[in-house]
């Protein structure tokens, strides 16, 4: 069994930024050298998710109309309240969908849904540089 570590950054914008990253996830199996197994792709912070859609502008909007109606951003926060950051609504938003995804492979294929991406979505006020890490275990 071998484990190895891809990381990679992406710019990312202020308010619900939604980036489709399974070209980099695919990218890092296949240099990762590992034939069959699982990659783990998870990022690191509080305010940022890994998920899965159709990356398609209908399902896209629709998606970040029903984050908005779960946790909309105008409204009190106690962890703006006590920080004063403004981004109560991103760490709630990021929590409830969840920091990591984690996709098998086989023959070095991922084996994603025909229509099934790879997205990591970017709540926080302010635009980021975020760090995606693609731990990839099998043989
Ligand atoms: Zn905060």
């Amino acid at each position: 069994m071998a484990v190895e570590s891809i990381s990679f950054t992406l710019p990312t914008r202020a308010g619900t930024n939604v980036l489709n990253i399974t070209e980099h996830v695919r990218d890092a199996v296949a240099s990762s050298g590992i034939k069959d197994g699982i990659a783990c792709v998870f990022v690191p912070g509080s305010t940022a998710a890994i998920t899965t859609i159709e990356f398609e502008n209908g399902v896209i909007q629709d998606l970040v109309q029903a984050i908005e109606r779960i946790a909309p951003e105008d409204i009190p926060y106690a962890h703006d309240a006590a920080w004063h950051d403004g981004n109560g609504h991103s760490h709630v938003r990021s929590a409830l969908i969840g920091p990591s995804f984690t996709v098998p492979f086989t023959d070095g294929r991922l084996l994603l849904g025909t229509w099934q991406q790879i997205v990591l979505l970017d709540f926080d006020n302010r635009d980021r540089k975020r760090k995606v890490i693609v731990q990839v275990v099998g043989e």
